[in-house]
């Protein structure tokens, strides 16, 4: 439940605007520590997921790193806390200028997806007399039971290196002279709410270890993505992920041998929750089946929705009434796809009532675009800062 003081201060802020909880993240991230410490397993914040300076700076106040997947991203990271030696740089198609920053800020870790991209880092590194620690990402041929959009770690997917070729690919990196090879990478898919598709990740990095150990190759660092989802139809009831079910289901089926390190990147789960897109009602238009609320939001501000049909719970933050009414729930952009909901059950709705979409702090305001010459949503902080 959004606060009623919530509510009053909302009704001094200009809409749409974004609206963090950092006590919310706080919790959350106290909850994600206390569980991956037991085990003495490392987190990377995966910057994609939101990177507002401010939340940044909350998160790498625990002492986490940072997932990059863009230069910009590993120079915003660096200025928002996160220690070089804690960044971990991913993505299927670095830039010569982002593998040159990266190496520049000396990073933890780069996550490699095919042989080409292996052979570049490694020129760039002997140019720079640097040498680049990778690690391989591996696409371990999974189904993490997630919306299609967001699931990367099918045999068919762009990512990863083929699980078959993997060690051939290890051969040749071991023969790059200003590469260190130092660990296998994964990231299955994201929203994932089961930890059934994390424990025969698992498995595959088992039988990776092995094959490798096989080759007389051991590698330090095993990093197993990202993923865990959110409760986006109950977020009151389920305000932070349960991470122990996750980690203790990993620390039981993990094989991790004396020296190594586990690492995870985790952004969704860090930071859905805490966020929450306001819109203002600017129109109501009565049609056969239901009536259209048209707010001052689009897929500009919140474009979840209409890029992969996902469900952001709505609430009407103004509305006293008793009546429910059915409405669709859409923006005033020049698309047809500018719709947040259809037919869903709100309190009467009138001109100028707020209206919540929850669940919005991850791939919410770091997806804000200009189309249609629109301003960039504003944003509000719990603590007025
Ligand atoms: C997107 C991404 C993540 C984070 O995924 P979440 O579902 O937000 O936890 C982690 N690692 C990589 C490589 C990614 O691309």
């Amino acid at each position: 439940m959004i606060a009623q003081e919530d509510i009053r201060k909302f009704e001094t802020f200009s809409t749409p605007f974004y609206y963090y909880d950092l006590s919310l993240l706080r919790k959350t991230l106290d909850v994600l520590k206390k569980a991956v410490d037991k085990y003495g397993y490392n987190v990377h914040y995966a910057v994609k997921a939101n990177a507002n300076p401010r939340i940044l700076q909350v998160i790498s106040s625990y002492g986490f790193g940072a997932d990059c997947v863009s230069g910009n991203e590993v120079s915003k990271a660096i200025e928002c806390g996160f220690p070089a030696s804690k960044v971990v740089f991913a993505g299927v198609g670095k830039s010569d200028p982002e593998i040159i920053n990266a190496l520049n800020h000396d990073i933890f870790c780069f996550n490699c997806e095919s042989i080409q991209e292996l052979e570049v880092i490694n020129e760039i590194a002997g140019k720079m007399g640097k040498t680049a620690n990778v690690a391989l990402r591996l696409n371990p041929g999974i189904d993490a039971h997630t919306n299609k959009c967001i699931n990367t770690g099918l045999a068919d997917s762009k990512f990863g290196i083929d699980f078959n070729k993997m060690e051939e690919v290890v051969k040749i990196a071991l023969g790059l002279k200003n590469i260190k090879l130092k660990g296998l990478h994964f990231h299955i898919g994201s929203q994932i709410l089961d930890p059934e598709p994390y424990r025969l990740l698992c498995l595959r990095s088992n039988e990776m270890q092995e094959k490798l150990a096989k080759m007389g190759v051991e590698l330090p660092e095993i990093n197993l993505g990202g993923g865990i989802g959110v409760d986006y139809y109950k977020p009151d009831e389920n305000p932070i992920p349960d991470f122990d079910t996750f980690i203790e289901s990993i620390h039981s089926n993990l094989v991790v041998k004396p020296g190594q390190h586990v690492h995870f990147e985790f952004g969704r789960a860090v930071v859905g929750q805490c966020g929450t897109m306001v819109s203002r009602v600017l129109y109501i238009k009565p049609a056969s089946q239901t009536n259209f609320a048209i707010v001052d939001a689009g897929f500009t501000d919140l474009i979840r929705p209409a890029l992969y049909g996902s469900y952001h719970k709505i609430e009407n933050l103004t509305s006293q009434s008793s009546e429910t009414l059915s409405y669709d729930v859409v923006g005033p952009i020049c698309e047809s796809t500018d719709v947040f909901d259809k037919g869903i059950k709100l309190p009467e709705t009138k001109r100028g009532d707020l209206l919540a979409f929850r669940t919005a702090g991850a791939y919410g305001e770091i997806m804000a675009s200009q189309y249609n010459l629109r301003k960039l949503p504003n944003v509000y902080y719990s603590d007025n800062q």
